[in-house]
């Protein structure tokens, strides 16, 4: 089979492999439609820390595909039958995976991250994988390259909730990326009174501005303060979310917050960059809520599949490319643009 594989910094290559043979409780997934994340950018720069020197590896993390082979033992899927799969398995056992957070665990594997992923024509998928629960059903009339998004869209429903945006609310998304925009149709989704999108590079915002965002404010332009202000009869944002990898943004987050608003730093900031002065007054006198979280959950991943299953969102947007593992230069190259949402391999092609 065909799989995409790096080497080493800036060194990823388009080898010939054999196809994954099945152990017990194990399936083989054929690879539909693979998205290129962030993390994988970083992985290609040499900046993972699952990604160390000397590993030898296929990224892919966000997959969508139908099932090619049964190892022994697996009951209760068929050959032929589409599947999303939460990338993320913890030990099953320690507390983080007891109480439902398996992205939070010591132990955790994941596709594409700390074993083989899906930039390739077939996957293996652990048995734990599939005692955890982490493929989940889709329906043949789910576009596949939008069901690949479903893994980030989950990351961004575990930010929602976190902060609990709910009716009413007045919400302040910095960044108009791909996760800026799922935040988004999220937020719309979820009853927010005003969503106000904010970001530096201009040229994102009219995506925003088509799948919900009230006002959209490119800050090299306007005053982000004063129109926070303006978009809240004065009382600031009720939520924040900071869903751009900025210091300064962090810091205004808790500025342009309400009384007791709520704030989802989404985003890591570079690791020579992360220390951040921020004004602890803020969070002390008006009663803030400032979350961080990371990756999901493979129940944040079911409950997304859900609301895509269901119609309620359409991620199919988001996609600005899709492309055959032969031309990965092409689609990493169009990945790092600004302009680019979601790119994704079709590995099929
Ligand atoms: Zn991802
Ligand atoms: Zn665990």
């Amino acid at each position: 089979m065909k799989a995409l594989v790096y080497h080493g910094k800036e060194d990823l290559r388009l080898e010939k492999r054999p196809v994954p043979s099945l152990g017990p409780g194990e399936v083989l997934l054929r690879v539909l439609r693979a998205g290129i994340c962030g993390t994988d950018l970083r992985i290609l720069h040499g900046a993972h820390r699952h990604y160390p020197p000397g590993v030898v590896r296929v990224p892919g993390h966000e997959v969508v595909g139908e099932l090619a082979a049964l190892g022994e033992g697996v009951s209760g899927w068929q050959v032929g039958q589409r599947v999303f799969v939460a990338p993320n398995t913890g030990c099953g056992h320690c507390r983080q995976c007891v109480s439902g957070n398996n992205n939070r665990c010591p132990d955790y594997c994941a596709l594409g991250i700390t074993i083989d992923g899906a930039f390739a024509e077939y996957v293996r998928i652990p048995a734990a994988a599939l005692q955890q629960g982490n493929l989940i059903p889709l329906d043949e009339t789910v576009d596949p390259a939008a069901a690949a998004l479903i893994e980030p869209f989950a990351c961004v429903l575990r930010g929602q909730d976190a902060v609990a945006v709910r009716a009413g609310d007045v919400v302040l998304i910095m960044g108009a990326g791909p996760i800026g925009i799922l935040h988004t149709m999220l937020a719309r989704v979820r009853g927010a009174a005003r969503i106000i999108v904010s970001e530096v590079w201009g040229a994102r915002l009219a995506l925003a501005a088509a799948v919900g965002a009230d006002r959209t404010v490119d800050v090299t332009q306007e005053d982000l303060r004063q129109l926070v202000l303006a978009e809240s009869h004065g009382a600031g944002a009720d939520v924040v979310i900071v869903a751009a990898p900025a210091e300064a943004a962090q810091q205004n987050a808790l500025e342009l917050a309400a009384l007791g608003g709520r704030v989802n730093f989404f985003g890591g900031l570079p690791k020579d960059r992360s220390v951040v002065p921020l004004d602890t007054n803020l969070i002390h006198y008006k009663e803030l809520l400032v979350t961080g979280t990371t990756a999901c959950s493979t129940y944040d991943c079911w409950r997304a599949a859900a609301l895509v299953r269901a119609g309620r969102i359409d991620l199919t947007r988001l996609v600005s490319g899709t492309y055959p593992l032969e031309q990965f230069a092409e689609a990493f190259a169009a990945a790092q643009q600004r302009s680019a949402l979601k790119i994704v391999f079709d590995p099929t092609q």
